[in-house]
């Protein structure tokens, strides 16, 4: 037997039991993992709450993990026991043992630990296509990232600035404001009511060409408000509740506006995109461009204080799980 975080309805944080479930065993192309660490994610509260619907119940959520290879199905050729790997996007993180599709994981370099692997694999990855792929984020750019001192949001202000990007991050609180500029915000605004205003204002009257919104319903048409024209919306996340159907004919008036709403799932369902993806961000954190923060951390057991936290908007940096 092995222990995991389960859900067997939707609901609250009260939901998540932590409990025996039998050990499960690879398939062919599959490999076990003992997991040291896993991540804490935003997906995780939407899998909970039904947001985003459970392939079946009961459920272990969790998208991301990090740990060593106990056992591999027997067409597994490219890992072996004992191998350091990590992975995002593969339900069923919350557990201390688990399977997962052998190219579904990557090597980790020996210079980065399981909890900051576990730390940084979705939200870097997500940092990576955002501002590499999404939109190409150039020398000279200024750009706004939403909850700029969340998970994502401090990776994304580190890596743009380090590509040569003015960032104009936004947040709910001066410290966090703070904590945003001491990670790469050149420029910090608390909430959204005044935010177009404050990057007509920061781009000379130009606005921005994309606007990274994680936030959602709340703060959908102020963004597409911090667009020049031709400006790319990337609405990539919901935390403030999903946003309403959009009448497009807005993205013409508010001029000739592209929008999007990327997953990283689509970014990186190709291996060798995964394999781009994961080697780009182990590249920028080697050198020391990004450092994966991990402000908090708690044990598995308790994954439910850490809903509570993330969701209250309490944390800042990644969060990690120890089994
Ligand atoms: P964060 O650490 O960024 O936490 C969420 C933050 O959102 C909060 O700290 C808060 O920052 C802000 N926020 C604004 N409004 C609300 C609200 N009503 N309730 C709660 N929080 C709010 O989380 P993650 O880094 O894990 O994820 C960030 C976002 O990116 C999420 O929306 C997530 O779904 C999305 N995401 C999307 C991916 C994709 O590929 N599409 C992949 C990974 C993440 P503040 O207090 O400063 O406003």
């Amino acid at each position: 037997m092995s222990k995991a975080i389960r859900i067997h309805r939707n609901g609250g944080p009260e939901v998540m039991v932590w409990e025996d479930v039998p050990t499960p065993e690879p398939g062919p192309n599959e490999v076990l993992l003992k997991q040291q660490a896993a991540g804490l994610n935003y997906i995780d509260v939407y899998f909970r709450t039904g947001l985003y619907k459970a392939p079946s119940m009961p459920l272990i959520i969790g998208q991301e993990g990090a740990g060593t290879v106990t056992a591999v199905g027997s067409a597994v050729t490219t890992l072996k026991p004992g191998d350091r790997v990590a992975y995002a996007g593969a339900i069923g993180g919350y557990a201390t043992d688990r399977v997962i599709a052998a190219d579904r994981v990557v090597k980790v370099p020996d210079a980065i630990s399981f909890e900051t692997a576990a730390a940084m694999m979705l939200q870097g990855m997500t940092a990576q296509y955002l501002l590499r792929r999404t939109y190409h984020v150039k020398p000279g750019d200024t750009i706004v990232v939403h909850a700029a001192a969340g998970g994502v949001g401090l990776i994304m202000c580190q890596w743009a600035k380090h590509l040569g990007a003015t960032v104009v991050g936004v947040v709910s609180t001066e410290e966090k404001a703070a904590l945003a500029r001491a990670n790469g915000a050149a420029h910090t605004v608390i909430g959204h009511d005044k935010l177009a205003a404050e990057v007509k204002r920061i781009t000379g009257g130009a606005g921005v060409p994309v606007v990274y919104d994680s936030v959602g319903k709340d703060t959908f048409t102020a963004s597409l408000d911090c667009l020049a024209p031709l400006g790319l919306m990337a609405s990539y996340g919901n935390a403030s509740g999903p946003v309403p159907p959009v009448d497009i004919s807005i993205l013409a008036a508010k001029g000739s506006l592209f929008l999007t709403r990327p997953t990283l799932a689509t970014y990186t369902a190709k291996r060798a995109d995964l394999e781009a993806t994961a080697n780009d961000l182990f590249d920028v954190v080697a050198k020391g461009a990004v450092k994966i923060q991990v402000n908090q951390t708690y044990p598995l057991k308790d994954a439910a204080q850490a809903h509570i936290a993330l969701e209250s908007r309490k944390t800042t940096g990644s969060t990690v799980l120890l089994p």
